[in-house]
């Protein structure tokens, strides 16, 4: 069986407690699947970033274990910054870590 392989994307995971399955990143999605997981509860969701020509998708799950525990997957990096709120200035979304 051959399989063709695609560029790889980055992938970044993380987990956050939170009673909101969507965190804020900033960046707008729309949820495009929604997928019942084995042994859990709580379904798990697809995104896809909103904006033209931008391909990243994000996951998000609930931990089986503990459901206070979401588990949020990039797939892919934005080509574009952050949607920015209107009505405000651009500065006003430049935060340094
Ligand atoms: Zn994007």
């Amino acid at each position: 069986m051959k399989m063709r392989r695609k560029m790889r994307e980055p992938r970044f995971c993380f987990q956050t407690r939170s009673d909101v399955d969507v965190l804020d990143d900033g960046y707008k999605w729309r949820k495009y699947g929604q997928k019942v997981v084995k042994n859990s509860l709580h379904p798990r969701s697809y995104y896809r970033c909103t904006h033209n020509n931008c391909r990243v998708k994000k996951r998000v799950e609930r931990l089986s274990e503990d459901c206070r525990m979401v588990i949020t997957t990039y797939e892919g990096r934005h080509t574009h910054s952050p949607s920015e709120p209107q009505n405000s200035s651009e500065h006003e979304y430049f935060n340094s870590f």
